[in-house]
């Protein structure tokens, strides 16, 4: 047995703890867990106890209780109690959990199967972020989406009382027919664009942008943090003062800019800046937005996506429709190899809803055999 002089109340003196509890001879069956639970409420976050103990059970039991509980156990010494030299005592220290609060992503209502569409109007992009769902980058394969397909989908949308168009890519300025399909889909349903906002400073994208409805017609730009560091470590060096530049650019033609940023949970340090960026850049609190990344195209990391943990946004591409756009490098999330007529694709995404509804009414029986 080792021969160390366990005092509890030096270890708080000596800054090694924050508090003490003394359990005695109880063991977790017999008290000793609501006393440890009780003082653990009384420490904050990051806070030490130190637990002292005569039987040899605690020693197996509270390391459990701490990993359940969210709490760390730091270390265990083995001596004797003070006043006592002839009993084994150990000493526990655990720290508390649940100091560092959590990144609240934006959340939102399920828009109803039909209200809204999504295109990707090609595949290809300035960029090649390290988390891009469409594993997009300069050398993707375009597959650009032909205006007159874009067209037809539109109008059989609109019709059948669609309310939202979202056009996505790969860079949708790199389609160099983007301007003909938002001329015509604004005259039907009001349209948002997902953009890196590097590519339309000048030239016929220039010229693109400013010939767009700034009434139906709205740019979605993706910023990660206040400062370059991180935006451009995951999509690359200068990405950042582009993207700002851009957003300067859209809004002094009189567009209605959104911002998103794809945020990790650690990352929650960057929000409080990226909103004082937001205010300096006249960006309204609605259209903020920071949602988490997918574990989809080149992210090797994020929220899984299935047809189980996501609400559908029926999504086109040239070569086919999707169960929602952040899965559209997915193969099991791909509904029909043909992108139009919506009808019949739509009738399989709300057959796919109604029976993962009644799976989940259906719920588990009792089957009782005695
Ligand atoms: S995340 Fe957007 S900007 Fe980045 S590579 Fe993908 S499509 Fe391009």
């Amino acid at each position: 047995m080792a021969g160390d002089l366990i005092d509890l109340q030096d270890v708080v003196r000596g800054g090694g703890a924050d508090a003490m509890l003394d359990g005695g001879d109880q063991d977790c069956g017999s008290g000793l867990l609501l006393s440890l639970t009780a003082a653990m409420r009384r420490l904050e976050p990051g806070q030490v106890l130190a637990v002292g103990t005569r039987e040899k059970s605690v020693l197996v039991d509270l390391p459990a209780w701490a990993g359940l509980a969210g709490h760390d156990l730091l270390d265990v010494v083995e001596g004797v109690a003070a006043g006592d030299r002839v009993r084994p005592e150990w000493r526990l220290r655990i720290r508390r959990g649940g100091a560092a609060p959590a990144l609240q992503f934006t959340t939102g209502n399920a828009v109803p199967l039909g209200e809204r569409l999504w295109l990707q109007t090609n595949f290809h992009c300035n960029l090649a972020c390290s988390y891009c769902c469409a594993d997009s980058s300069p050398q993707t394969q375009a597959r650009i989406m032909p205006p007159e397909l874009a067209r037809a989908a539109v109008e059989e949308f609109a019709a059948g009382g669609g309310r939202e168009l979202l056009l996505t890519g790969g860079e949708p300025f790199l389609h160099p027919g983007l301007g003909e399909i938002v001329a015509h889909a604004a005259t039907l349903v009001p349209v948002t664009i997902l953009t890196n906002a590097m590519v339309f400073a000048r030239g016929a994208r220039r010229a693109m942008l400013e010939g767009m409805d700034r009434d139906r017609v709205t740019l979605q730009v993706s910023v990660d943090s206040a400062t370059p560091e991180l935006h451009d470590s995951i999509r690359g060096a200068g990405s950042h003062a582009k993207a700002i530049e851009g957003i300067r650019q859209a809004r002094a033609l009189g567009f209605r800019v959104r911002v998103a940023a794809t945020l990790g949970p650690g990352d929650i340090g960057q929000v409080g800046p990226l909103h004082a960026l937001l205010d300096e850049l006249g960006i309204a609190a609605e259209d903020r937005l920071v949602r988490p990344v997918a574990e989809e195209g080149a992210a090797t990391s994020g929220v899984h996506i299935s047809l189980d943990t996501i609400e559908p946004e029926l999504t086109l591409t040239v070569d086919g429709a999707w169960w929602h756009p952040v899965g559209i490098t997915n193969p099991h999330l791909k509904v029909s190899d043909e992108p139009v007529p919506l009808g019949p694709i739509l009738n399989v995404m709300r057959d796919v809803l109604a029976v993962q509804a009644a799976g989940t009414a259906q719920g588990r029986a009792v089957f009782r055999c005695t």
